[in-house]
């Protein structure tokens, strides 16, 4: 079928849940640039691939053509008991901006691991059983990722261990209890058991950890254990993929209720929500069917897009990952330590980068005490307390809001709220206590890292 005879639509389940997940890269004239293999600098081959990643899965992350692929019926009838996720007009906000503009969010925080990485979790998880793997490994930074693998994996019956960044680890006890209560082996990184952790440990001691690092020890892991593969919640291809469920639902929502957003607004962390969420809007504007605007919202202490190179950059701190073409701030970057919000990797998922520089999106730093004033906002005048993460996009809908305010534009604003925020009490309390700062890196810091960049 070619995608011109396939709208969408036919591929609703029913309200709006779709039953085919919507491959963005198939629309895209320049496709992202290709993996590439550490060592030989060749674009990586599926067997490699398949060596670190479940077999399915590293399908879908090579195929760049095939526009819909069907969702797998025992991951739709998971799905089915969190989904679809509720597309929400935010009067209260509106009113209280006193803006013409109309605001719609997305929700994605109404299940147990509080975030939308249960979408892409349960599909991972699902295609690891299927291959009849005993288990997954993989790691967590704020711990969304850990705690979504964790329950799709209990849902399946399959091993997961999880190296956690030790900062988090030890901030964030709740997280861990949660993910070991669905049956994960959680570990602080950098950890003694791997070679990757022991070196980390050696080279930098008493180091709090770092996404970079604990993707080390994870891939590691799962390549040295029989019937393990390595599984990663944002960033990848096949991650986004999953993601657009998100953006499918909110699409047959909008056409449900004969609205159509102007103004599509996500935070980037690797770029799996937003490339979820404007994935079949995206689509439409690809295929030169609608134009509208796209905007990536990121730390101004982690600013990939707006601050990065677009350069092949490795994924992780030991340097075993495939290369990626991507906005990077090079992949010994560490945000510093008094940012609180989450969003904290160094690089950016390729398709989004590819769109990004092809200008088809927009992309915005905000600094964290005016995230958590906007998330303060919401959550007084919406009801829900937002991740700090969500939080980016409510500070750039508000700031767009405002804008269609000054110049009388009725635009129709829509936004992703990944998340909720009850394990982030800890950020709160420092804003609430008026003892949170902004640190927004230097050129030459920016610089130093850049240096470090392979020569590809
Ligand atoms: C992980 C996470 C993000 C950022 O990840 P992306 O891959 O950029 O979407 C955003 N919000 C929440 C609540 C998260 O858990």
């Amino acid at each position: 079928m070619s995608r011109d005879d396939t709208p969408y639509k036919t591929y609703l389940a029913e309200d709006e849940l779709p039953c085919a997940w919507y491959n963005m890269r198939a629309d895209m004239a320049q496709k992202p640039a290709p993996l590439l293999n550490p060592a030989t600098l060749e674009p990586v081959t599926a067997e490699e691939l398949e060596r670190v990643f479940c077999t399915e899965l590293v399908k879908q992350e090579l195929d760049d053509t095939t526009p819909y692929v069907p969702i797998p019926d025992e991951v739709m009838r998971f799905y089915r008991m969190f989904r679809p996720s509720p597309l929400v007009r935010a009067y209260f906000l509106e009113k209280a901006l006193g803006t013409p503009a109309r605001i719609y969010y997305k929700f994605e925080g109404n299940n147990t691991s509080g975030s939308h990485k249960l979408n892409s979790a349960v599909a991972q998880a699902y295609y690891a059983k299927k291959q009849g793997l005993k288990g997954v490994t993989t790691e967590t930074g704020a711990g969304q990722w850990g705690t979504a693998l964790s329950m799709a994996c209990a849902f399946f019956g399959l091993d997961c261990q999880v190296y956690m960044v030790k900062c988090s680890y030890e901030q964030k006890p709740f997280r861990r209890e949660v993910m070991r209560t669905y049956g994960a082996r959680v570990t602080p990184s950098p950890s003694m058991l791997t070679e990757a952790g022991r070196r980390i440990n050696a080279e930098h001691p008493g180091t709090t950890g770092s996404l970079g690092c604990a993707i080390s020890e994870a891939v590691e892991a799962a390549v040295s254990q029989e019937g393990y593969r390595y599984v990663l919640g944002s960033v990848l291809a096949q991650v986004l993929l999953h993601q657009s469920i998100i953006g499918l639902e909110a699409k047959a929502a909008f056409d449900k209720i004969g609205d159509s957003p102007d103004v599509v607004i996500g935070c980037a962390g690797g770029g799996s929500n937003l490339g979820g969420l404007i994935a079949p809007f995206m689509g439409e504007k690809l295929r030169g069917e609608c134009d509208r605007r796209f905007v990536a919202v990121e730390p101004a202490s982690c600013p990939s897009f707006t601050r990065g190179r677009y350069a092949y950059d490795f994924c992780d701190t030991a340097k075993v990952c495939p290369l990626q073409k991507m906005y990077t701030l090079g992949s010994g970057f560490m945000p510093s330590a008094n940012h609180a919000g989450g969003l904290r990797y160094h690089g950016m998922s390729a398709t989004l980068s590819e769109l990004y520089s092809q200008k088809a999106m927009e992309a915005v730093a905000v600094e964290q005490t005016s995230v958590f004033e906007a998330a303060r906002m919401f959550a007084r005048t919406e009801g829900i307390l937002p991740a700090p993460e969500s939080s980016h996009a409510i500070r750039a809908t508000i700031d767009e809001a405002l804008r269609c305010k000054s110049e009388g534009r009725e635009e129709c604003i829509l936004f992703g709220l990944t998340g909720t925020g009850y394990f982030d009490m800890t950020a709160y309390q420092k804003f609430n206590d008026g003892e949170m700062s902004d640190t927004v890196p230097t050129d030459a810091e920016l610089e130093a890292n850049f240096a470090q960049l392979p020569k590809v």
